[in-house]
């Protein structure tokens, strides 16, 4: 599954140039599938960074909007407690807050 993202990723045109961006949504269908067969999720890139997203969208009911954002944009919410302007390609950011505090089932 994860490398099944990389490659949707290269042949849509939407492979993001920040590897970690790449990486985290690979992890994150990864996890859904983990989580579907009863596999222990993956919660970090190898010890790089963490790959919290699937739960963090988990926790907070918006799993659609974060694969929306990987079926038709090239960018991810930014990791949970990470700065702004580490979320800089996410195109749900670039629609602006409030829809990212949509997105991550915060109030606005
Ligand atoms: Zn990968």
């Amino acid at each position: 599954m994860h490398e099944l993202v990389h490659a949707l990723d290269l042949a849509s045109g939407r492979y993001n140039r920040d590897y970690t961006v790449r990486e985290r949504r690979a992890t994150f269908m990864q996890n859904l599938w983990r989580h579907d067969v009863g596999s222990r999720l993956r919660t970090s890139y190898h010890g790089r960074f963490a790959t919290l997203d699937y739960q963090v969208a988990a926790a907070h009911g918006t799993i659609a909007a974060y694969a929306n954002e990987i079926f038709t944009g090239a960018g991810f919410p930014k990791p949970p407690g990470a700065p702004a302007a580490a979320s800089r390609h996410s195109a749900l950011e670039l629609r602006g807050p409030s829809s990212v505090a949509r997105a991550r089932g915060e109030a606005r």
